[in-house]
């Protein structure tokens, strides 16, 4: 069954939580290329990958999020995109196994199409290397999230339809503004995404990150006001991280953001997973109150 099909049966679905604070964890260093670990590190980053499928998850992300050319660039690592992509898909898939889907993922680039920081052509580019590496390493899907401006989710989305057979998800991080509606750092409202992602070919679409459960709630009923039916995923954070004795922490807990789940389900989510902060506990008792 793939992944869409497996959407169409109707039941809701659980996806993984973070990956970027668990290997921080794991003793990831500021300033290390997480996407160098698929290599170096490679048994940490299936643990993280298995601990999720453990917890319930029906699928995982790989540890590609910042694993674009011009992302690895950062670290001298601009030419082993194809190797780094494609152990982390590999890594995932063998924690997911045959019956559980892995999400390739992709993140924003950092550069600024209307800065002029990139052409068109070179954005495009990028994603194609990075996500044909993911479809080779056995990724059953593509996510583009974490994404602010629409141009270069839009280029992201297209490079992975028609350089790959894989659905493609797109989510948008969005924050509340000060009259209460939700738009990302680049002004972009979950109904002017919808629009275009759903135009470049994207199969889900959603948002990630930015926002605890509770907010979730209210950008899924923007999406599902102008897309009755195209399948939504939402990965909350624990939360909005509050600074207690120095260090960042996320204040939901694992019963915080199950209690909210059957709200989020009535809202319009068909994929549920999270974002900064969460953990395998978080992500099975979210699996518990779905099912
Ligand atoms: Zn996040």
């Amino acid at each position: 069954m793939t992944l869409i099909e497996k959407i169409e049966t109707g039941q809701t679905l659980v996806s993984d939580g973070a990956w970027g604070t668990f290997l921080h964890e794991k003793g990831l260093k500021p300033g290390e290329c997480p996407e160098l670990w698929n290599i170096t590190h490679p048994d940490d980053v299936y643990d993280i990958a298995k601990s999720y499928i453990d917890a319930g998850a029906d699928m995982i992300e790989t540890n590609s999020f910042g694993g674009s050319r011009f992302k690895l660039a950062h670290y001298g690592l601009a030419d082993r995109v194809v190797e780094l992509n494609e152990a982390a898909a590999a890594i995932s898939k063998q924690a997911a196994g045959d019956d559980h889907f892995v999400l390739g993922s992709v993140g924003p680039t950092g550069k600024i199409l209307m800065m002029g920081d990139v052409t068109e052509k070179e954005l495009y580019e990028g994603f194609k290397e990075q996500i044909i590496a993911l479809a080779n390493g056995g990724a059953d899907a593509i996510v583009v999230e974490t994404m602010s401006a629409i141009d270069e989710a839009v280029l992201a989305v297209k490079a992975a339809k028609e350089n790959s057979q894989l659905p493609v998800i797109c989510t948008f991080t969005f924050e509340q503004t000060i009259d209460g509606d939700y738009k990302t750092m680049m002004g972009v409202s979950p109904e002017m995404m919808t629009a275009a992602v759903v135009d470049a070919g994207a199969d889900v679409i959603g948002t990630n990150c930015g926002n605890g459960m509770r907010k979730m709630i209210d950008i899924i009923k923007a999406f599902r006001a102008v897309a009755p039916d195209i399948p939504l995923l939402v990965h909350a954070n624990a939360g909005a991280p509050i600074v207690k004795d120095g260090k960042t922490v996320f204040p939901e807990t694992p019963e915080d953001m199950s209690d909210l789940t059957p709200a989020l389900i009535s809202a319009g989510a068909n994929i549920i997973g999270g974002c900064c902060g969460t953990t395998p506990a978080h992500i099975s008792a979210i699996a518990k109150s779905i099912k």
